[in-house]
């Protein structure tokens, strides 16, 4: 039988929470989910001490627990005798998680339908274990009517869950394929006012070699780090005065970003769309009229002026909408396509902020284009064009694939009309199967609003990033009462395309900077060549190189510090400079360079005018 990997994850959790109430007695449970990479779960270990030097003891009994073949059995009593038997097993948080289902605040009540799900694991290996006896003893009567004398005889462990689902027998799990990752802290029910718990993470996969693969990405992960390597090659810092999650460029991580701003643009640019812009601030009403007053509640910066409430901007669209209403256009007008880079406001936790990863400030490369409906294929191909050719010159388009995030089941969770959805799915899906993009249909993902395509690329050591979006609205036209005159001379309700190319300049550089490890392509890196030269008598040489360069307005400085030359070369390499120059009395001589190529190590002498020449023609070509 194959499971998902899901199944597996969410299985493995139950039997790391056997193993641990095995190892650790009185231990109780609180809930245990699977992850994107493996699964938790959350325990009380009262008095007793847990740490990551428990780890091993835990994972060589869920080996063990793996090996004997355990069986997994379901069985269904009411909210009342769910509660008899937790009380028995001292289970005291899932006793409130089923008072919370009978009473509804459960999210998951919908689903439960006045029953309560307990997941058994059997197996007749081993000794009997003080859970047996107990069950011999005192539970044998409540059980009776749902588990036969064999079952009891044989259990192992019990553990009330809701599931989704497990796997039949531990023996469809290898043993080799997790690894308990951190202990942190949390609070039950997520809520900072009740007690605290000992989480336990861990990594799962369907085997050993994913595993591998996962943990060997994660190592090189942590030295990729953007935090680290913004730090040491100054590209942004994180003020205490400002606040978190307003990082501030320096000027060599200011020039990452205009270069990718600027790339943006001409990409734009080139396929006619015009620039706008629009201030930070707006009154309240117009968030009220888009939705987004109620969708972002408390997220929202609220600004107080003398007469009207402001509010920071969290979304560019109702701007972009104004901009558009404020014309009287004709069908001969259409396709309008707005583009901005702006900076919009959340507030987010500040628990949750770091580094460039979450922000409070976010620049999106934003645009939004008003469209008829039979134009939408065509947009959505310009669009994708970006997109590959952004990504093409970055190097991540390697095995992407695309998620048409379409609605769930439950199809009154969303805005707008049945009719437009179907309409707006449809012609999202036509244009992916059209431009023949390698995409799947994901229910659940969309947007309040609208579906969408999302791209996903993989980095150079392999992590899936979601970067470029396309998403079809016919909703906010809907609420801004856009139009245009149609051939007819009637009016017509455009449909509105939103998308962005880099997501945002923050997640941007924060991908990029990983993907790159600091060493950036020529055309975006802030520091392409530095001179060294060897003796201060070269320094006239120098002088006269460093002019050339930056005459062609190439990134360039120069070390004339008294270091020694392989001081000065270290100093150079440390902070990823492109080409590092070297140049001794024959370089002065010849009118050339001694050229150190920082990535691929290589080494070469060339006369100054041809160095220069291929450095621009790097630039120009966007070489990566
Ligand atoms: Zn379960
Ligand atoms: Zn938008």
């Amino acid at each position: 039988m194959n499971y998902s990997l899901d199944t597996k994850r969410h299985s493995l959790a139950h039997i790391m929470a056997q193993s641990v109430q095995q190892n650790f007695p009185g231990t109780r449970c609180a809930t245990g989910p699977f992850t994107d990479d493996g699964f938790y779960y959350d325990f009380d270990f009262g008095q007793q001490e847990f740490s990551d030097k428990d780890f091993k003891t835990i994972e060589k009994s869920m080996k063990k627990i793996i090996s004997q073949n355990q069986d997994f059995q379901m069985f269904e009593v009411s909210y009342e005798q769910a509660r008899e038997i937790l009380r028995l097993m001292w289970e005291d948080f899932k006793i409130e998680l089923v008072d919370m289902l009978e009473s509804g605040k459960f999210k998951n009540t919908e689903k439960i339908s006045g029953k309560i799900s307990f997941y058994i694991n059997t197996g007749k290996w081993g000794n009997a274990s003080d859970l047996q006896d107990f069950i011999q003893e005192k539970w044998y009567f409540n059980f009776s009517e749902h588990l036969d004398g064999d079952q009891v005889r044989n259990l192992k462990f019990i553990d009330m869950c809701a599931g989704p689902e497990h796997v039949a027998s531990t023996s469809s799990l290898d043993a080799n394929s997790f690894k308990l990752a951190r202990v942190a802290g949390a609070y039950w029910l997520w809520n900072a006012e009740n007690q605290q718990l000992t989480r336990i993470y861990a990594f799962a996969f369907d085997n050993k070699a994913d595993l591998d693969m996962h943990l060997n990405i994660l190592e090189e992960a942590k030295k990729r780090d953007h935090r680290i390597i913004g730090a040491k090659l100054k590209l942004f810092s994180v003020s205490e005065l400002i606040g978190p999650g307003l990082p501030l460029m320096q000027p060599a991580g200011m020039i990452i970003r205009q270069e990718l701003e600027d790339y943006l643009w001409s990409l734009h640019k080139s396929r006619w769309y015009d620039r706008v812009w629009t201030p930070h601030i707006a009154k309240e009403a117009l968030y009220e009229c888009s939705g987004h007053a109620a969708k972002f509640g408390d997220e929202l910066f609220r600004v107080q002026w003398k007469e009207d409430k402001f509010i920071m901007k969290p979304m560019n669209c109702p701007h972009h909408m104004q901009i558009f209403a404020d014309n009287q256009f004709s069908y001969r007008d259409m396709p309008v396509r707005y583009f901005e880079p702006a900076t919009i406001y959340r507030d987010e936790k500040s628990g949750q902020l770091s580094g460039l990863t979450r922000v409070r400030a976010i620049t999106q490369d934003d645009g939004h284009l008003f469209c008829r409906v039979e134009q939408i294929k065509d947009e959505v191909k310009t669009i994708t064009d970006i997109i590959k050719e952004f990504y093409t010159t970055l190097g991540l388009t390697n095995d992407y694939w695309v998620s048409l995030s379409v609605r769930g089941e439950d199809k009154s969770k969303y805005l707008g009309t049945d009719d437009v959805w179907k309409i707006a799915e449809a012609a999202l899906e036509d244009a992916a199967q059209e431009n023949k993009l390698p995409y799947k249909r994901v229910e659940w993902e969309a947007a309040f609003y609208w579906p969408k395509l999302d791209f996903m690329f993989k980095d150079a050591i392999g992590r899936e990033w979601q970067l470029a979006t396309i998403q079809c609205d016919f909703n906010l036209p809907e609420r801004f009462e856009l139009e245009f005159t149609n051939e007819k001379g009637e009016k017509e309700r455009p449909v509105v395309i939103h998308r962005a190319i880099a997501g945002s300049l923050e997640r941007g550089m924060w991908v990029f900077i990983e993907h790159f490890a600091g060493t950036f392509p020529l055309w975006m890196a802030p520091r392409q060549v530095r001179l060294v030269p060897v003796a201060d008598k070269f320094n006239d040489y120098a002088d006269s190189v460093y002019k050339t360069l930056k005459d062609s307005w190439v990134r360039v400085e120069i070390d004339d510090s008294s270091d020694s030359l392989n001081k000065k070369v270290r100093n150079a390499e440390k902070m990823h400079i492109n080409y590092i120059l070297v140049i001794w009395e024959e370089e002065v001589n010849n009118w050339s360079v001694a050229v150190r190529n920082y990535k691929t190590k290589e080494q070469s002498v060339m006369k100054l005018e041809e160095f220069s020449e291929m450095v621009l023609s790097e630039v120009r070509e966007k070489s990566l």
